[in-house]
Parts: structure tokens; C-alpha cells; sequence
């Protein structure tokens, strides 16, 4: 998908920082900040990893049966202005299955809307959607995650209030939970949590 207009479309992944906290979006997406950590880098890296080792196993998810595996698929969502890779698609003749690796077993309530958005943008595309997972890289295994008509809601939610942020450029409050923050790493710019 190399002919659409990116500059107004929010990258899937953005929906994991506003869930983590609102505050990592106002960074990134008004101030311009885009920080990479060690942290961070080390998640690539496993995710990275992880992808050599899927494409060289013959056999794709084992619930999964006969398909044509393509890795790294760009999807888009004109509804929703939204853009994202999906680590790996499996091609079926009655349809397509989705999958996201992940380098934690945490969750931050982020998996569920990532793979709505993911269903919904794949489906614009023309893809029937059976199913979608997550391979979580620590444990080695497979978890389904059924989108519901609430995550789309929620999905929606979330791009609405992202859309405001953008426009209304006002700082959100700081993470409820301080864990978050001992790990963030925009820390420096939050001298009010500290
Ligand atoms: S340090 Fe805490 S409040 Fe600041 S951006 Fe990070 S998680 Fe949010």
C-alpha cells in the first residue's frame, strides 16, 4: 500500500501509547518528541528476532490450516484514518487470519483495540477476517483475541479522543498508576509525577 497519503493518518501503534498514557500521545503527536529507549529498542529487537525464526518454520499457527503466510503486511483505514503492519497475515482460501507478535505478556488493555484496527483496516482492504492473534514471545504461544463489536467501539472511542488531543493540543493528566512511570521513557519531561 504505497499510494496513500499518510500525513493525516495516525499509526496504529499510537493507540497502544494513549492507552499506556494519554500524555506519551501529547508528546509524540503535538510536541513532535518521539523518544526510543533501550526498553524499547530491546522490543524491536525480540519482535525482530521472533519474525526470522516464524519464517523459517514451515507450519504456520498450528490452529491455522493451510495457508499462504506473508509477514510485515501494511494496512490502511480511510474510515478511521488509521495505518499499521500486521506482523503476519495467513492467507486462506475462505479468508485471512491475522497475527501480532509481542515481546511481553502485558497487556495495558492495548491488544484487544490494536487487533480491531487491524480487522478493520484489512477488511477495508477487501480481506475476509476469520480470527486474530497474538504470539506472545516470552511464553512461545498463540493467545486468540475475538474482536467484539465493543473493541470497534472502543476503537473508535479512542481515535475520537486522539482527534481532539491533536487538535485542542492540551496536556492530559499524568498516568494514575506511578509504575508506569518509573519506566517511561518521558519521564524527564514529566517534573509534576516525580
Ligand atoms: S512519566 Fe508518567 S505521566 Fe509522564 S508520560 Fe510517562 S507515564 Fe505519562
Amino acid at each position: 500500500m504505497s499510494d496513500f497519503n499518510t500525513d493525516h493518518y495516525l499509526r496504529i501503534n499510537e493507540i497502544k501509547n494513549y492507552l499506556y498514557c494519554g500524555r506519551i500521545s501529547y508528546y509524540t503527536l503535538c510536541l513532535r518528541l518521539d523518544r526510543e529507549t533501550d526498553l524499547s529498542k530491546g522490543g524491536v529487537g525480540a519482535e525482530q528476532e521472533t519474525k526470522v525464526r516464524m519464517k523459517r518454520r514451515k507450519s504456520a499457527l498450528h490452529t491455522v490450516h493451510q495457508g499462504m503466510r506473508h509477514f510485515d503486511v501494511s494496512v490502511v483505514s480511510h474510515a478511521l484514518r488509521l495505518i499499521g503492519r500486521v506482523d503476519e497475515m495467513v492467507e486462506t482460501d475462505a479468508g485471512v487470519y491475522l497475527i501480532d507478535y509481542k515481546d511481553t505478556d502485558r497487556d495495558y488493555g492495548y491488544w484487544r483495540t490494536q487487533m480491531a484496527a487491524y480487522a478493520l483496516a484489512a477488511q477495508e482492504m477487501g480481506n475476509q477476517v476469520l480470527g486474530s492473534y497474538v504470539y506472545i514471545i516470552p511464553r512461545k504461544r498463540y493467545e486468540a483475541i475475538e474482536v467484539q463489536p465493543r473493541d470497534m467501539r472502543r476503537l473508535e472511542q479512542i481515535v475520537a479522543e486522539l482527534a481532539e488531543l491533536i487538535v485542542h493540543e492540551v496536556c492530559p493528566p499524568p498516568a494514575k498508576q506511578i509504575g508506569k512511570c518509573r519506566s517511561c521513557q518521558y519521564a524527564n519531561f514529566c517534573a509534576d509525577v516525580f
